[in-house]
C-alpha cells in the first residue's frame, strides 16, 4: 500500500528534511583525521534534539545503537558509530533519518577526510551524478524502472559497481514504506510513480565489486572484495511540477556538480504541491 501525501504532509517531511541539511553542513566542518565516529554520532544527536519536536529516527530502528548510520571506506551503509578515528585519505558516509512532528526524512552523504585520491574522488562524483539523474527520474508517468535505469545509465563506463542488494523507499510516518526503490532498472518498468509520492533515493557505488556481505556485528554493510563505496541520498516529494528535493540545500548546494539533471534538484519550496 503506497500512501500518497497531502500538501501539508509533504511540508511536515521537509521541515525535518531541513533539520538533515543543516546537520550535514555542521558534520561537513567535523569530518577530519583524528575524529572518531562515536563522536560524529552524539553531534548528530544533539544537533537533531535541538529542533523542537525531532528525534534522531535510526536510534532503535530494528536496534540500532546509534543515532546516525556512519560507514568509512569499504563500509557501504549501517556502520556503528565507534571509537575508531577517521584517517587522512578515507571516505565516510554519513546517513541520517530525523523524525519531526512524527514526519521522517532520510538522507546520506560521504565526506572526503582532508585529502582524497583521485578514485576516491571520481566514485563521490559518479554517485552524486547518480542521485542527480534518479532524482530526476521521479517523475509522475514514469515507473520506479525509470529511477534505477538513471543510476545504471550514469554508472555504465565509469568502472564502478552499483550495490542493487539494497534499495531506496518509500517514506512518511515511517522511515521505510512502500514502495522500494532498487538502484537499478528497466526504463518503463515496475511500480507507476504518481504526484504524492515521498520517496528516498540513494544509489550507492563501489569502486570495485557490486557484491556486499554483512560483518560479524550483523549491522554493518562492506564490499564483498573490500574496494570503497559511496552513498548519497535525497528524501523527494513527486509533485505535479516534478520532484522536489526535501532534503537539499546547505551542503548540497556548495558543491553543486556540473551534473546535466542538476535544475531537477531544487530546493525544497515549502510552496510545493503533488
Ligand atoms: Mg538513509
Ligand atoms: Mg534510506
Amino acid at each position: 500500500m503506497i500512501h500518497l501525501k497531502s500538501r501539508p504532509e509533504i511540508e511536515a517531511i521537509a521541515r525535518s528534511g531541513e533539520v538533515v541539511s543543516a546537520l550535514f553542513q555542521e558534520i561537513e566542518a567535523r569530518v577530519e583525521p583524528g575524529v572518531a565516529t562515536a563522536a560524529l554520532d552524539s553531534f548528530v544527536g544533539e544537533f537533531v534534539r535541538s529542533y523542537e519536536g525531532a528525534v534522531p529516527a535510526f536510534k532503535g530502528l530494528y536496534g540500532f545503537p546509534g543515532n546516525a548510520c556512519i560507514s568509512i571506506n569499504e563500509e557501504v551503509v549501517h556502520g556503528i558509530p565507534s571509537r575508531r578515528t577517521l584517517r587522512e585519505g578515507d571516505i565516510v558516509s554519513v546517513d541520517v533519518g530525523v523524525r519531526r512532528d512524527g514526519w521522517c526524512a532520510d538522507s546520506a552523504y560521504t565526506f572526503p577526510v582532508g585529502e582524497i585520491g583521485r578514485e576516491a574522488s571520481r566514485l563521490l562524483a559518479v554517485t552524486r551524478k547518480a542521485l542527480h539523474a534518479s532524482v530526476a527520474a521521479a517523475r509522475s508517468k514514469n515507473r520506479v524502472g525509470d529511477i534505477g535505469a538513471a543510476v545504471v545509465r550514469t554508472v555504465r563506463g565509469t568502472g564502478f559497481g552499483i550495490v542493487r542488494d539494497l534499495v531506496g523507499h518509500g517514506i512518511g510516518r515511517e522511515i521505510h514504506e512502500e514502495p522500494q526503490v532498487a538502484n537499478v532498472g528497466r526504463p518503463g518498468f515496475g511500480a507507476p510513480l504518481a504526484a504524492g509520492m515521498v520517496l528516498a533515493i540513494e544509489p550507492m557505488l563501489s569502486a570495485g565489486s557490486e557484491k556486499i556481505r554483512t560483518r560479524a556485528d550483523k549491522w554493518t554493510v562492506v564490499t564483498f572484495d573490500g574496494a570503497i563505496s559511496a552513498h548519497f541520498e535525497h528524501t523527494v516529494a513527486l509533485t505535479h511540477q516534478g520532484p522536489v528535493v526535501l532534503t537539499g540545500g546547505g551542503i548540497w548546494d556548495a558543491a553543486e556538480p556540473a551534473a546535466n539533471d542538476s535544475a531537477a534538484e531544487r530546493v525544497a519550496s515549502p510552496t510545493a504541491s503533488p
